[in-house]
């Protein structure tokens, strides 16, 4: 069994990639933003748009799965339109069928708002990297 002081497969989040989610789930209002998250030697480096509705949860994580089969995609991320960025039954499902890290970021979408979680949906927590 590894140390719990082990660092984590993805530890780490650019700080832009921040900012960019919480932008965007901004402009998703009323609607959740989601999108697909890329790594790179650990730290998230990028988010994947998804084309079409995202009108509701269910629909918007139906797309996640016509995704193509990329390995540098660790997990998700996704917006809620309410202040709580604890997952839904419907998210947790997700969780155990794709990636190993997942962000949760609700209103008001500033620096504080999101938190990561593993595939179990216990949260995790990735060091902001500056650049
Ligand atoms: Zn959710």
């Amino acid at each position: 069994m590894r140390p719990v002081t082990a660092r984590r497969k993805i530890w780490g989040i650019e700080a832009d990639v921040l900012k960019m989610i919480n932008e965007a789930s901004r402009e998703s209002l009323p609607n959740e933003f989601v999108a697909a998250l890329r790594a790179e030697n650990g730290v998230i480096t990028e988010i994947l748009l998804f084309p079409g509705s995202r009108s509701n949860e269910r629909s918007a994580f139906m797309q996640l799965n016509l995704m193509p089969i990329d390995f540098s995609v660790v997990g998700t991320v996704h917006s809620h339109p309410g202040p709580s960025n604890r997952p839904s039954a419907e998210d947790l499902h997700l969780f155990g069928n794709f990636g190993s890290t997942h962000i949760i970021t609700c209103l008001p979408y500033d620096w504080r708002s999101w938190q990561a979680y593993d595939r179990e949906g216990r949260p995790v927590k990735l060091e902001v990297v500056d650049l």
